[in-house]
């Protein structure tokens, strides 16, 4: 095994890890920071596909007040507020960074101030945005102040193990796998930051970069840290089906697209959503993929199965020219956005849930902070469409600065458990030894199907019941599947094994955490408990694993700053 050293080592290089180096390097040049990413610095993560845009209250009439509420009521009241505060307030200043010192340019409006447009579920447009494919802008000028800095990086390296201390009280490194060349190499950090962005490729239908499996989280399950929310998967109501033979079938068209007027019908062309909530297409997500989901189970779809989005009573040149990614996007499977109808379906975009951290990123084990959505809390039981590259961005910057701070304060270099190290390789080349190329695509489409069915947008306790049974099942076989041990350079087919095993134990997590919720909250929704739970007594979820066994509590909200039935708006409670 090869070992290095570094001061801080950062996991991820989506809007959470660059913005963490950026800052770390900002408060202490002399740091030596490392970024170690499974795939291309730049080129991999969420947060280049970010297309809609970054939430923040700028405008003249909109405030963090009125932006802090509509977080906190989109997530029924499961919000750490604190977080959520922060996320709000932050934003304001990042958001000026992110084109003042890092150089974006957001699109503006003909008296020079940035243009905002309207999201889902919030009651003032404060979208910021770059067209319709704003990450692109965000972590391409992002990279490019990394690289310029010399930041250290370990591309296509997929992190595999936290590794603690020798007397097991701190963090000391991470066990790493390079893709290039199958080894293991061990990274002792003084500071190690989570920031592999969640990310629920569990589904069926799924949009996050393929990069994901959830690899944070169940590093963090396997040190045994506590995960908050793990219940809440948000789904996007409008991923795109185009039929089972492409992989762009259930990646998104954004949420613009309703907020601009965009209407959803059924088959026979009923505007389904006025059934359902007095802002139809504008309501939030959980509401809207709902509703979706009743109308494909009664089967008022299209020929692939999904419901029709159409803009086509929309004036054509706004929709070519606010949305032209979108319009290109849909024709390049054959659907006109513009004067036609487009096929879509509910799909898994982003998880509430994560590993629980305060407000300057630490975590419950020294030395580990975390940032972006790999963390749970800031959302509650549903995220904006706009909060989640704020979120990142918010808090990466946050944890840089605090890992640095953090570091002067504690700085001692401590010892990695080797035997630790040393059981994880061990663990990651378990399966392989076998002589011909093992197909996992039996496994993965049990388990797209195992979650969509029964631990999706409409859940149950017999559904429940049963993905925990072919969880289970699925990580009996695919611990007896073996894989050829060479080539050892890019083996994908190791990789899938190992994205798979975390993509199990963190669907296991979610499981465990929906049948603990015997409600109806936000993105959970459970046929046989439909109601909604008292927000004066919400509580969430807290789960952690013991042995093989994962235990979910109940925990109260502290409602720090506003009660249920209160607002920070005047006049307005
Ligand atoms: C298609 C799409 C559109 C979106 N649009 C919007 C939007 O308009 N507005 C909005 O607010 N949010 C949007 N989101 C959500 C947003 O992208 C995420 O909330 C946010 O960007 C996540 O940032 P992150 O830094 O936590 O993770 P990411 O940006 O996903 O970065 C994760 C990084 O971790 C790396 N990584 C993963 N596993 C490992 C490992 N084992 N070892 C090392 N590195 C690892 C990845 O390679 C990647 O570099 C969208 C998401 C998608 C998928």
């Amino acid at each position: 095994m090869n070992r290095i050293r570094t001061d801080i080592l950062i996991l991820g290089s989506g809007g959470a890890g660059l913005l963490a180096a950026l800052h770390a390097h900002k408060a202490d040049p002399r740091l030596h920071i490392t970024i170690a990413v499974k795939g291309l610095l730049g080129k991999s993560g969420c947060t280049r596909m970010v297309q809609g845009g970054y939430n923040v209250a700028l405008a003249a009439g909109d405030s963090a007040e009125r932006h802090f509420m509509d977080t906190i009521e989109g997530g029924k009241w499961l919000n750490d507020q604190d977080l959520a505060w922060t996320l709000v307030t932050t934003a304001q200043q990042r958001i000026r960074e992110l084109e003042n010192e890092w150089g974006c340019f957001f699109d503006r409006n003909a008296d020079g101030t940035v243009h905002q447009k309207a999201f889902a579920g919030q009651t003032f447009d404060r979208t910021v945005h770059k067209g319709d494919l704003t990450g692109i802008e965000i972590v391409n000028r992002l990279a490019e102040q990394v690289w310029a800095r010399g930041i250290n990086r370990l591309e296509e390296h997929r992190a595999l193990a936290l590794i603690r201390s020798v007397d097991g009280s701190a963090v000391a490194g991470v066990l790493l796998l390079d893709l290039r060349t199958g080894g293991f190499t061990l990274v002792e950090a003084r500071a190690v930051l989570l920031a592999t962005g969640g990310g629920p490729t569990m589904y069926k239908y799924h949009t996050p970069s393929g990069d994901k499996s959830c690899d944070g989280m169940a590093m963090a399950l396997r040190l045994g840290l506590k995960l908050r929310d793990m219940e809440m998967v948000q789904f996007h109501p409008t991923g795109l089906m185009a039929g089972p033979d492409t992989r762009i079938t259930g990646t998104i068209i954004e949420e613009g697209l309703r907020g601009s007027g965009g209407h959803l019908l059924d088959n026979a062309g009923e505007r389904f959503m006025l059934r359902y909530d007095a802002r139809a297409e504008r309501a939030t997500r959980d509401i809207v993929s709902r509703a979706m989901y009743e109308q494909m189970r009664a089967g008022r779809t299209g020929p692939n199965g999904g419901v029709f989005l159409t803009m086509k009573h929309l004036d054509p040149a706004s929709v070519r020219a606010m949305f032209k990614g979108m319009v290109e996007r849909c024709a390049d499977v054959g659907f006109d956005l513009v004067s036609g109808l487009v096929e879509v379906t509910p799909t898994a975009h982003y998880m509430m849930g994560g590993v629980r951290f305060a407000l300057d990123c630490t975590t419950a084990l020294p030395g580990l902070f975390a940032a972006g959505e790999d963390t749970g809390g800031v959302h509650g039981a549903n995220r904006l469409g706009g909060n989640g590259v704020a979120n990142s961005t918010v808090f990466g910057g946050i944890a840089g600065a605090s890992m640095a701070r953090w570091l002067g304060e504690h700085g001692a270099r401590v010892e990695p458990d080797l035997g630790q190290a040393e059981a994880a390789v061990a663990a990651a080349t378990a399966p392989l030894g076998g002589d011909k190329a093992a197909d996992l695509d039996d496994i993965r489409c049990a388990l797209y199907d195992a979650m969509w069915n029964d631990a999706g947008v409409i859940r149950d306790g017999a559904g429940l019941e049963r993905a925990e049974n072919t969880l289970h099942v699925l990580d009996v076989q695919l611990a007896a599947t073996r894989i050829p041990a060479e080539p050892r350079e890019f083996n994908m087919a190791w990789h899938d094994w190992l994205n798979l095993k975390n993509l199990i134990l963190v669907s296991r997590a979610i499981v465990a955490a929906a049948q603990a919720r015997e409600d109806s909250c936000g993105a959970h929704f459970r046929e046989d408990f439909l109601k909604e739970p008292d927000p004066a007594g919400a509580s969430f979820t807290e789960s952690h694993l013991v042995g093989d066994t994962i235990r979910v509590a109940r925990r109260p909200v502290a409602f720090t700053r506003v009660r249920p039935g209160e607002s920070l708006l005047k006049g307005a409670a």
